[in-house]
């Protein structure tokens, strides 16, 4: 059965973008099939942080009718399905935002997970996504305008029947994590389910046009990325098997070597 995840905040800049590609990068490398939708038709940018910036067709020509929806599907990261929306202001106006909800319900036919990046604001192209969404993330930086920011969205998913998941801390300095995190979720009213700390890695690898969790997948705010993915994925996240995984050949080898060597000496 496929969860629509909605990522949302109120305010923009709170690092949708970020969390949307990590997240729906990271359940894509766990092995789900996972489509990534750029339902930022305004303020496009999936696309330029992968790449995807100079592909023919994108979520603009879909919602004006002028191509369909597999024509804007393209490969993403570790197996990731992305469609991103277009960067031109003339693609914007021409897109219909009431065929959102038509786009979206034919890709949940096709995937395990949805994750949809949605705008920042009140808008009828951003209020679609809040209420079809089976839940609604909201990502938080820990400032009171994107707490207040956050509530008005919370307020306004419930309004439209939608149901909020829990709250993302983003950008954390983490000796405040555990106050700042009590007090999101005494105001918010909703779970603290993850907590991302400032992490100049975010910035490096959106430069270089990849997730964080693929270019710096022992930084920070990638574990902490990976953590969340595992938990909606319902996955036990264990840093320590993850890292002993992903080591090659000749890291495990000399490790083995080694060790075999000191037991030797011990004896
Ligand atoms: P939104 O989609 O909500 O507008 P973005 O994901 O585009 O926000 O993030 C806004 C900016 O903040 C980007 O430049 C991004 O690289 C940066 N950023 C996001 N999360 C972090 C983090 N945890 N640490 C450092 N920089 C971050
Ligand atoms: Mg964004």
């Amino acid at each position: 059965m496929v969860k629509i995840y909605t990522i949302a905040s109120g305010k923009g800049g709170t690092g949708k973008t970020t969390v949307s590609i990590n997240l729906g990068t990271m359940l894509a490398k766990l092995g789900k099939e996972t489509y990534l939708i750029d339902a930022d038709i305004g303020m496009a940018n999936i696309g330029l942080i992968l790449g995807l910036e100079d592909v023919p067709v994108t979520l603009h020509e879909i919602l004006a009718g002028k191509n369909t929806i597999d024509e804007g599907i393209y490969n993403g990261p570790a197996g990731l399905k992305v469609i991103p929306s277009g960067i031109s202001l003339q693609g914007f106006q021409q897109a219909d935002p009431d065929k959102i909800r038509d786009v979206l319900s034919e890709i949940e036919k096709r995937c395990e997970f949805l994750i949809i990046d949605a705008p920042a604001g009140i808008s009828k192209d951003g209020v679609v996504p809040l209420a079809v969404a089976d839940e609604v993330i909201l990502v938080v930086n820990p400032e009171l305008p994107s707490i207040v920011d956050a509530l008005k969205t919370k307020i306004l998913t419930e309004v439209v029947g939608g149901h909020v998941l829990g709250a993302i801390i983003n950008r954390v300095d983490q000796d405040t994590s555990e106050i700042i995190s009590k007090k999101i979720e005494k105001v918010l009213g909703v779970k603290v389910i993850g907590i991302i700390p400032e992490d100049i890695n975010v910035r490096r690898a959106a430069a270089a046009r990849s997730p964080v969790i693929v270019k710096f997948p022992d930084s920070p705010a990638s574990k902490a990325i990976q953590k969340i993915a595992s938990d909606l994925a319902g996955i036990t996240y264990k840093e320590e098997a993850e890292k002993v995984s992903s080591e090659g050949f000749v890291e495990r080898f000399s490790k083995a070597l080694f060790k075999k060597k000191s037991d030797k000496e011990r004896h």
